[in-house]
């Protein structure tokens, strides 16, 4: 979404609708998605600590429903896995 008029994001580095640069827009959500990549394959790896780190990371950078969800598996995995280190 643009920051500016709120207009639908669409990729392109302007806005279509009002013509902000969105260029810092773009590296944000895009540096969002590679930290929720790097949280997968933490996840996927068995790192659950990591993984929660990164999501949470993930979504204070770029807030997504996709990234909501994986923030909360990798905080209820990193404290399962806290608890079962602990018992
Ligand atoms: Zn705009």
């Amino acid at each position: 979404m643009c920051p500016v008029c709120r207009a639908r994001f669409r990729g392109a580095r302007v806005c279509s609708r009002c013509g902000a640069d969105l260029t810092v827009v773009m590296t944000l959500a895009a540096s969002a998605w590679r930290m929720r990549q790097a949280a997968r394959a933490a996840l996927a790896a068995g790192d659950m600590a990591l993984a929660r780190d990164l999501a949470a990371e993930s979504q204070r950078i770029c807030d997504t429903p996709a990234g909501r969800k994986l923030a909360a598996l990798g905080k209820w995995l990193a404290e399962r896995s806290a608890a079962a280190a602990r018992d």
